[in-house]
């Protein structure tokens, strides 16, 4: 029996150290989980502190490079640069995404396309390449049926209405050599064009000036003066009332001579006289020539050139432009028997 009740003793002893075991184990597993937090055992504690730390550690960083950067630009420049660097790297790890996406360089094309977009409005156009303006070529203004050369007063305003209506501007010779010079090309008028009526014909006084006045349009008049006390030609009170009106009166010769059939001297005086006249008579420059019966040749382009003629009108046809030697000219001859229709096929066919 007694060694029974010692077996039983011990059995109870191994139980007690066995229940004493289990109680320490379970502490110490409770204690590993909740009894560092005690009172407040939740759980949200633990991911919170862990939290705090990783968010403060690399926030002071750059919370310190932003207030560096904005109050002192150079050392930020220098302290920027290394987090996007570290972090960068990570981004091309992804390589394949963004290459994929990046390599088919559609962005440069696009780019470009820009840039040239860019470059075209903005770059400065350094000479217009071509200046060109319609120069319309009367004559005489009156009825007569049947001659090319005259048009009837009531066609005239016919064109003149025309020329308003569709935006047309007839400016004044000075004007049209500023706009042919590529001067104040900023303040040019949508469709400039130039007025001429050769010869001095008196209906240029009778019919011409007053419709031309009806519309405040400008005209540039090419006389003989060596004409001007004949019969149907303008005498000077008549061109003085035509500059007073805003004609501007040049020569045309003065006898309105066939130059190529004279002599260097005949020509000379031809041009030079009649140009003088004008001058002495108006008050006005006269160096813009316009060839009678358009006609000319080397010794009339050089005393034109030698005499500092700016300009000459030939009867070529096509607008005047640029790209025209100054001292050739071309005009739109005006067929008084023509419509209306061929004098708009006219002035939008040249450019
Ligand atoms: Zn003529």
């Amino acid at each position: 029996m007694n060694y029974q009740r010692k077996r039983i003793l011990f059995y109870s002893v191994l139980a007690g150290l066995f229940t004493i075991l289990l109680l320490l184990v379970s502490i110490s597993l409770d204690s590993s989980g909740y009894q560092l937090v005690g009172s407040s055992p939740t759980p949200a504690l633990i991911p919170h502190q862990v939290d705090a730390q990783i968010v403060e550690t690399p926030s002071q960083a750059p919370v310190e490079d932003y207030t560096f950067a904005l109050d002192k630009p150079a050392p930020s420049l220098e302290i920027m640069p290394e987090p996007p660097l570290q972090e960068e790297p990570k981004l091309p790890a992804a390589s394949t995404v963004t290459l994929n996406t990046y390599v088919p360089i559609p962005a440069s094309p696009s780019a470009l396309a820009v840039k040239g977009a860019v470059q075209s409005s903005t770059r400065p156009t350094p000479l217009p390449s071509k200046i060109s303006i319609p120069v319309l070529n009367y004559h005489s203004v009156t009825i007569d049926p049947g001659n090319v050369v005259v048009i009837s007063p009531a066609k005239l305003e016919e064109q003149l209405m025309y020329l308003h209506d569709h935006g047309y501007t007839p400016v004044s010779l000075t004007t049209f050599i500023s706009l042919i010079e590529g001067k104040d090309v900023e303040a040019a008028p949508e469709k400039p064009v130039l007025l001429t009526f050769d010869d001095g014909y008196i209906d240029n006084y009778e019919q011409a000036m007053p419709l031309l006045a009806k519309y405040s349009f400008p005209a540039t008049l090419f006389i003989s003066p060596g004409m001007s006390d004949q019969e149907g030609y303008l005498n000077w009170e008549q061109i003085k009332k035509l500059q007073e009106a805003g004609w501007d009166i040049q020569p045309h010769g003065m006898t309105h001579p066939h130059l190529p059939q004279l002599s260097a001297d005949q020509q000379a005086f031809e041009i030079l006289e009649a140009r003088k006249q004008i001058e002495e008579k108006l008050g006005t420059k006269a160096d813009v020539y316009c060839y009678p019966y358009g006609e000319y040749n080397k010794t009339t382009l050089k005393l034109l050139k030698d005499h500092g003629f700016r300009y000459a009108f030939t009867i070529e046809q096509g607008n005047a432009t640029n790209q025209q030697s100054p001292y050739l000219l071309k005009r739109l001859f005006i067929n008084g028997e023509e419509g209306l229709k061929s004098f708009i096929r006219k002035l939008s066919a040249h450019d």
